[in-house]
Formats: C-alpha cells, structure tokens, sequence
C-alpha cells in the first residue's frame, strides 16, 4: 500500500509455478506463453480478491481453438489445464473468447463472471474487465511471461487497485508511470521477485509492504479422489469395467500421476449406484 493510501498494489513471480504446470501439460510456444498468462491471473485475482479461497480461471479460445483451466488455492498451491481439439495448435482471442473467473464460497457457492478476451488486450485485458464488472474494482492488471529459446526465463503480473478516494492528480500520475508497464516484459527483465516489481512499479512513491505469501505448483489430486470421480459414471459404463475384471490405470489430466484402481473398488462403487 502507498503510504498516501491511494494505491494498493501486488506483484506475483510465478516463474516456477508456470514452469511446472507447462511442464505438466506438455505445451510450448504462443499456447504455453498465454497458459502462462491465465496461470498468474486466477493467482493475482485470488490474493487480490480472496485469499482464503480457491480461484478458478476457465479460458475458452474463440472459433473452437483451445481451452485453458488455471486453479489456484488458498495455501498458494496452483495447477492448471491445457487441452487443444484435435488438429488445433492454438488458442485464439478475440471476439467469441470468454474468461471465466469462478471461486467457490465457504458455504460451497460459486461466485462467477465471464467477460470476453480482446484480440488486442488479451488475459491482461480480460482480467481488468473482469474486475471491473464483477468486482466493482478499477485497476490496472498486467500479467506475462518470458519466454526465450522456448524456455520460461520469468513470468509474472502485478495488479495496482485504485482506491476510491483517489484525488485526479495522483492517478494521473499513476497512469502515466503504468503505460510504461503494459507489457511484463521490461519489468520482468528488470527484476525476477515480486519485492523487486514493487519497487519498479512504485518508485520513487513511499510504500509499505503488508504481507508476502509463498505460490508453488502442486496438484490436488489423490486416489480418493481418482475414485470418486469414477463414482460418477453411469451404472451401465461401471458394470462394463466390473465385467472385465482388470486393474484400471487413470492419469491426472493436471499433472498426469497415474492412479491404480483395482477391480474390487470398481465393484464397491457400483454396488453404490
Ligand atoms: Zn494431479
């Protein structure tokens, strides 16, 4: 927070997170660049907006191109998702793109909102719309990565929120320094932790940190889990895998650990149904 109170701002180095997760999923070039990009948005949405919640970035290309999931939770663990139709290697903006940001309440609701992605302004884009919409917040979000030799050299994003009592001086101010950081990229070259963007993106401005958190790629999933998903396939398509009486071998879609499930299990479950 600037010590005049006028801005709120928080800066995310998810270098490594976004190296797991596209790692994970097995994807590069332009489609990793912009999974990157989802990746860190649902983390600065989450910290920005409810930290003690789980986050949910659902990307959706336009023209039937690819889809992104990132999902990020309370304790800082993120993973996400990346699938590509067949014979498509791309994820398009533009108009018919959708961002959907979804974090589910204590009581188990879901707080939603979808906005379109623009060509122009893509995730960065999207995510100031969203919050401004949904969220009733004005602010200035930039999220990127980069990318050199195929390989993620930092990614990152930094969201400055704009307090309501803003005086127009101030923010005239802030908007001329933010132009300069409409891309990530001179900021992340200028530095690789998020106390080094602070100091990029408010210089020469008193300010006081109030919290650091911890961010790291983890999955979520378990064979507790595996299992109850399987829970939910009709009664028919269990009976048919009980028929054939062998051990059957998932693979998590997020980071692709593969789970045994041994016949008596599957038996169990439909005995349920
Ligand atoms: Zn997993």
């Amino acid at each position: 927070m600037t010590d005049d109170g006028a801005f709120r701002v928080i800066t995310a180095c998810t270098t490594e997170t976004v190296r797991a997760a596209i790692a994970a999923q097995q994807t590069e070039g332009l489609v990793a660049a912009r999974f990157a990009d989802l990746l860190t948005g649902a983390v600065l949405v989450r910290e920005t907006m409810s930290p003690g919640l789980r986050v949910q970035a659902l990307l959706k290309g336009a023209s039937g191109s690819g889809r992104f999931v990132a999902d990020s939770y309370p304790d800082g663990a993120t993973r996400g998702l990346v699938s590509l139709p067949e014979g498509r290697e791309d994820v398009v903006f533009g108009e018919g793109a959708l961002l959907q940001m979804m974090r589910t309440l204590p009581n188990g609701a879901l707080h939603s909102g979808i906005v379109e992605v623009p060509e122009a302004g893509g995730i960065s884009g999207a995510l100031m719309q969203y919050m401004h919409d949904s969220e009733q917040i004005f602010s200035v979000i930039s999220v990127g990565a980069l990318v050199e030799g195929g390989e993620v050299k930092a990614a990152g994003g930094f969201i400055v929120q704009l307090l309501p009592e803003l005086k127009d001086e101030l923010l005239m101010v802030m908007t001329e320094r933010l132009r300069d950081f409409t891309s990530m990229e001179p900021l992340l070259r200028a530095s690789m932790t998020p106390e080094g963007l602070l100091a990029e993106l408010l210089y020469g401005m008193p300010y006081t940190t109030l919290e650091e958190r911890p961010l790291r790629f983890e999955c979520q999933c378990s064979a507790v889990r595996v299992v109850g998903s399987l829970g939910t396939l009709p009664a028919t398509e269990l009976a048919e895998l009980v028929a054939a009486g062998e051990m059957l071998h998932i693979a998590c879609d997020y980071c692709g650990k593969s789970y045994e499930v041994q016949p008596e299990t599957l038996r169990g479950l439909l005995e349920k149904s």
